[in-house]
C-alpha cells in the first residue's frame, strides 16, 4: 500500500522516534507547528478515527500512546493540544489515522 505513514512504521522511510509499543508508533512532525509537535498513529492502517473507532481497542491504545507521549515530553503541566484531521474540510492530508500532540509553547488558535 502507498502509505508515507506505513512506510515510517516498517522503517522504510526514516523518522525520529519518540514512543513505539505493540499497536502503535509516535515520531516527531517534519514540520513541527510547535515546540513538541508528535503524532501518534496506529500500527494497523486505518484512515481516520471513524474507521478507528471500529477496530476494537485502537482508540484506547492511541489515548494510551499519547499519554505516554505527553509524560515523556514533559507535557503534564504546561497542557497540550491533540489534534485528529479528517478529510477535506479539516485538510487531511496523509490517510492514515494520526493524533498530533502540539506543545511546548502557549497554543494559538490555528493548530499550533
Ligand atoms: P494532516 O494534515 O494529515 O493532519 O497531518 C499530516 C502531518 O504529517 C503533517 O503535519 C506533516 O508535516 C506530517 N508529515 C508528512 N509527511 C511526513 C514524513 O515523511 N515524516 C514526518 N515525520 N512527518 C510527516
Ligand atoms: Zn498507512
Amino acid at each position: 500500500m502507498d502509505c508515507i505513514f506505513c512506510k515510517i512504521i516498517a522503517g522504510e522511510i526514516p523518522s525520529a522516534r519518540v514512543y513505539e509499543d505493540e499497536y502503535t508508533y509516535a515520531f516527531y512532525d517534519i514540520e513541527p507547528q510547535a515546540p513538541v509537535h508528535v503524532l501518534v498513529v496506529p500500527k494497523q492502517h486505518v484512515t481516520n478515527v471513524i474507521e478507528g473507532a471500529q477496530a476494537p481497542g485502537m482508540m484506547q491504545h492511541l489515548a494510551d500512546a499519547v499519554a505516554r507521549v505527553v509524560e515523556l515530553e514533559g507535557l503534564q503541566q504546561s497542557g497540550f493540544r491533540t489534534v485528529m484531521n479528517t478529510g477535506a474540510d479539516a485538510r487531511q492530508s496523509v490517510q492514515h489515522l494520526h493524533v498530533h500532540v502540539l506543545g511546548g509553547h502557549p497554543l494559538n488558535l490555528t493548530m499550533g
